[in-house]
């Protein structure tokens, strides 16, 4: 199995081979042709495993085949992480899988001042990566726009929901277009989680490694 069988832009391909991902981790080989025909899915992975490119290069692949509309950009994936730690690695990661798309990737987190991320914003972001909380922070102020997302993505979603931010995910959910692709990975599937998949995914594919 290589990375070239999986369907991905060649854009892609290079930075992979440029960080010597030579061949797809178990779950990536699993996830990536799922996500790229467009289904939900319901990941069961740890760190460690390359979760994060399971995601995200889907994501991007999906994101690089049509060009944003002029005007600022609104995000149109947004991945949701429980801690800020995980919010900036998971931000390097992409933008390392990012490096020849054209693509503007950031994160908004708590425990930073909020200028900064609306200064952000305001100049335009294609992929958010956020913490709950602090996402709210900012779709109440009217700083963060939901309504281009076709992607979302939780990442580590039982953490999250360890952490107390389910109230805070179903405000964002109910805040998210329909139509849009829903990736949530998580290392344990707990009846919430379950319950949160029947809620808001649809007809989710499960892969487990
Ligand atoms: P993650 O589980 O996403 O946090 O990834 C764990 C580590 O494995 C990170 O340092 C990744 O850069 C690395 N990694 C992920 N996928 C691959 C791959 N296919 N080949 C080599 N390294 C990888």
């Amino acid at each position: 199995m290589t990375f070239e069988t999986l369907g991905l832009a060649p854009a892609l391909l290079r930075a992979l081979v440029e960080q010597n991902y030579l061949n797809p981790t178990p779950i990536q080989a699993e996830a990536i042709p799922l996500a790229l025909a467009g289904h939900d899915l319901l990941g069961g992975a740890q760190t460690g495993t390359g979760k994060t490119a399971a995601f995200g290069l889907p994501l991007l692949n999906r994101l690089s085949k049509l060009t944003a509309a002029n005007g600022p950009r609104k995000p149109r994936a947004l991945v949701l992480v429980p801690t800020r730690e995980l919010a900036v690695q998971v931000t390097e990661s992409l933008r390392g899988y990012a490096k020849h798309l054209r693509m503007g990737i950031s994160a908004i987190y708590g425990g930073a001042g909020m200028g900064p991320q609306v200064d952000l914003l305001r100049r335009g972001v294609d992929v958010l990566v956020a913490t709950p909380g602090r996402l709210i922070d900012h779709l109440e102020r009217g700083t963060a726009k939901l309504d281009a997302v076709e992607v979302l993505v939780l990442d580590e979603a039982d953490r999250m929901l360890d952490m107390g931010f389910l109230p805070a995910i179903k405000r964002i959910l109910n805040r998210l277009p329909a139509q849009r692709q829903t990736l949530l990975f998580s290392a344990t599937f707990e009846a919430e989680i379950k319950k949160l998949a029947l809620e808001f995914m649809r007809d989710p594919q499960q892969v487990q490694v």
